[in-house]
């Protein structure tokens, strides 16, 4: 059997200090667990640009279409910010999401029991939060017809469509109802059924996905602006929350900001399952390229570490070893380690990037 293929795109600003620590742990599961994967990197983003006058390489963008999985730095950075809009960084990641087709969209939100002091709600209300939302990704209002600004009569009217088709709601409902299978159990869908047909029509698919081939599963409906009270009242009640586009860019970015740093978040985009029965795959840090951070050492590693241990579960069906992954950075933090994002203003002794990841593989270590 061939070794599982990575390719490694670790793009722009802090992306390659991060995407180092994540090849020692990669390394490390080669020597220490006999899991060797074949890993090859390229350029994104920037880099890209420099190197070849476009973000993305038509023979990136090809690997990218070959190999089990794909991890990503951060793109971007003010080099590049008066570029023309086609061949800006950004395009670059956008261009793989699209012909990869990631129409789902995964975001956890984990509260780390050492950083459950970090988050602005009260302690009892997040330590111990782990709950995944689960955002279409490739349609609904960000990309329906007829979009843009009219004229209309005397003044200008903005139009954006949200548009979903039967199909385009049973394959991310599907995926979250099996993620919930590898997890509690339990989906709440969220729309707007009392004011949107689209939303009507995301209610019935979900449910028919659920009653023909997932009724194993806990599912309930909620609206999304109640949704979003309930996140932030008691979001412990929640295991897996699958939501349209527009409301999963919204509620992910206040579920995920419930725990603490940017610099924690871990993300994966999923499509649809290759020849071998694996889900095309993008793992990537919520975050940027930070560059007012960029070559001093300071960036936190943890949402690109964390990224990886999602491809372990998600990609390669290493539940046991993306939790020992998550273990380790648990161990860390109890231990007291914090990157600087991770202490506030007037933080003392941060660790730097490259320690944070020596400390995460020395937890690795000693888990064995
Ligand atoms: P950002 O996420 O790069 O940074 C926001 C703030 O968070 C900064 O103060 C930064 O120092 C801090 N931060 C981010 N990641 C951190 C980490 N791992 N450790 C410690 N601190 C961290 O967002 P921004 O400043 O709005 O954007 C900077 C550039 O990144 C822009 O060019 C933007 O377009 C690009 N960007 C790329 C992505 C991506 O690649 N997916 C996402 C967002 C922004």
């Amino acid at each position: 059997m061939t070794n599982p293929s990575i390719l490694i795109l670790p793009g722009d600003g802090i992306g390659p200090e991060v995407m180092a620590e994540v090849r020692k742990v990669i390394d490390w599961y080669g020597v220490k667990r006999d899991m060797v994967f074949n890993v090859t990197e390229d350029l994104v983003g920037g880099v890209a640009y420099d190197a070849h006058g476009t973000p993305l390489h038509d023979d990136t963008m090809e690997k990218a279409q070959q190999v089990d999985a794909v991890l990503l730095g951060a793109v971007g950075g003010p080099k590049y910010d008066d570029l023309d809009f086609s061949v800006k960084p950004e395009r670059g990641l956008l261009r793989l999401r699209k012909e990869m087709d990631l129409f789902s969209n995964l975001r956890p939100a984990q509260c780390f029991d050492a950083l459950a002091d970090f988050s602005s709600l009260k302690r009892d209300v997040v330590a111990g939060l782990d709950i995944m939302i689960v955002r279409e990704l490739t349609s609904g209002i960000y990309f329906g017809e007829p979009r843009g600004i009219f004229e209309e009569g005397n003044e200008r009217v903005g139009i954006n469509t949200q548009r979903y088709t039967e199909s385009e709601i049973d394959r991310v409902a599907r995926s979250a109802f099996e993620l919930a299978r590898r997890r509690g159990n339990k989906v709440c869908s969220m729309e707007k059924a009392n004011v949107m047909e689209s939303g009507i029509l995301w209610r019935e698919v979900v449910q028919k996905v659920h009653d023909e081939d997932y009724q194993d599963v806990e599912l309930s409906h909620m609206y999304a602006d109640a949704g979003a009270m309930q996140l932030c009242r008691w979001p412990k009640q929640f295991d897996v929350i699958v939501t349209d586009n527009l409301f999963g860019d919204l509620l992910s970015d206040a579920a995920a900001m419930l725990t603490g740093s940017l610099g924690m978040l871990p993300s994966a985009s999923l499509g649809a399952p290759m020849a071998n029965g694996r889900p095309k795959a993008l793992y990537e840090p919520v975050h940027g390229s930070a560059p007012d951070i960029a070559g001093t050492g300071k960036a936190n590693p943890i949402a690109c570490v964390l990224s990886f241990a999602m491809a372990l579960r998600y990609s390669f069906d290493h539940g046991d070893e993306a939790t020992r992954l998550e273990d380790a950075v648990e161990k860390v933090l109890a231990d007291g380690l914090r990157t600087a994002d991770l202490l506030g203003e007037d933080g003392v002794n941060p660790v730097s990037t490259s320690q944070m990841g020596d400390a995460i593989v020395a937890a690795l270590d000693a888990s064995l």
